[in-house]
């Protein structure tokens, strides 16, 4: 484990005023903060803005998606399937149609972001790395964004097959914790615990800035790394979960719109230009994945980069759209 450490966040000095007007531009009426999100979103976070803003899953009075057991039998490979590709210089895609998986390459070994469902962690994450060129016996870390069943059933395998340390927040750690042992896929032992404070991840070269969200659910990271685009360095954010799937009470809605908001805050620190998320549809990655990989003219961007601005928009929309919730429960 040469070479690999794990520091706890210094306190970032985000200067409170970078760019982030949300709060004094919003009416704080649903109505008002809805509008505010729907521009924020623009064209970039349309679907994502529908998801949460206009149709919260939590809305309905049970069957919450994303989260919860998993499907009882493996869905049609048809419709899951994505071949693996190479999309940054230091970032591969390993995920599904629907949801993504990344390994973010480093001068050390491995990061595996996110695991997907059971089915899907050997022909997408281990057979996946594989034809990429890549050994999967050189994964050092798991970062799970959160502890449900689309994103972690894949922890545990890599755990004890490659003996990866596997790093999750410390309320999602509790819960998966209590799962039995016959929980699909596994239970992971506890390795990584990130507290609210988050956590700075350095493996070799490099460092994957690891931030607590909560608000999807109690433990949910977000994170920030770099990646690297014909060698012009990019930031890129991730955001760790995204639906109201969780129950609708106003108190969890404050903490998933204060998460937002410090991820605001912390893109523009970051100067990020590229916003990823865990499920394909709120970022396009599988469409973005194969269009990176057509020839480019000069001077055209990486279809996954766009400014600081777009990125903080994507924030600003799902913090407006949590407060517009908050507000709406009586
Ligand atoms: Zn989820």
């Amino acid at each position: 484990m040469s070479g690999m450490r794990v520091l706890g966040a210094a306190a970032l000095c985000v200067a409170a005023a970078i760019g982030v007007g949300a709060q004094a531009r919003v009416p704080d009426t649903p109505e008002g903060l809805v509008t505010a999100a729907k521009r924020a979103a623009g064209v970039d976070y349309s679907g994502t803005f529908l998801r949460i803003c206009v149709a919260p899953d939590n809305l309905a009075p049970a069957a919450p998606r994303g989260g919860g057991p998993a499907p009882p039998v493996v869905p049609d490979r048809a419709s899951w399937y994505a071949k693996p590709y190479k999309v940054f210089d230091n970032l591969y895609f390993v995920g599904t149609r629907i949801h993504s998986a990344w390994a973010l390459t480093t001068s050390d070994g491995i990061v595996v972001i996110d695991t997907l469902f059971e089915y899907a962690i050997q022909p997408e994450i281990v057979d996946g790395l594989t034809a990429l060129g890549l050994d999967p016996r050189s994964i050092k870390y798991v970062l799970i964004s959160h502890a449900h069943g689309d994103h972690d059933q894949g922890a545990a395998l890599l755990q004890s097959r490659y003996g990866a340390k596997v790093v999750m927040g410390a309320a999602d750690w509790e819960s998966t914790l209590q799962r039995p042992s016959t929980a699909v896929g596994g239970v992971p032992k506890r390795d990584v615990v990130v507290g609210p404070g988050g956590l700075k991840l350095t493996l070799g070269d490099t460092t994957v800035d690891i931030i607590a969200t909560p608000g999807h659910t109690p433990g949910t990271l977000s994170y920030v790394f770099p990646v690297r685009d014909g060698g012009r360095r990019l930031m890129a954010v991730y955001a760790g979960g995204t639906a109201f799937n969780f129950p609708r009470r106003a108190e969890n809605f404050a903490v998933y719109r204060d998460s937002q908001r410090k991820m605001t805050e912390m893109a523009a620190a970051a100067g990020a230009s590229v916003l990823m998320t865990n499920h394909t549809e709120f970022d396009r990655a599988f469409d973005r994945v194969r269009l990176a990989q057509l020839p480019r003219a000069a001077g055209e961007k990486h279809p996954y980069e766009t400014d600081t601005a777009t990125v903080l928009r994507y924030f600003e929309m799902s913090a407006d759209c949590a407060e517009a919730q908050r507000l709406s429960i009586r």
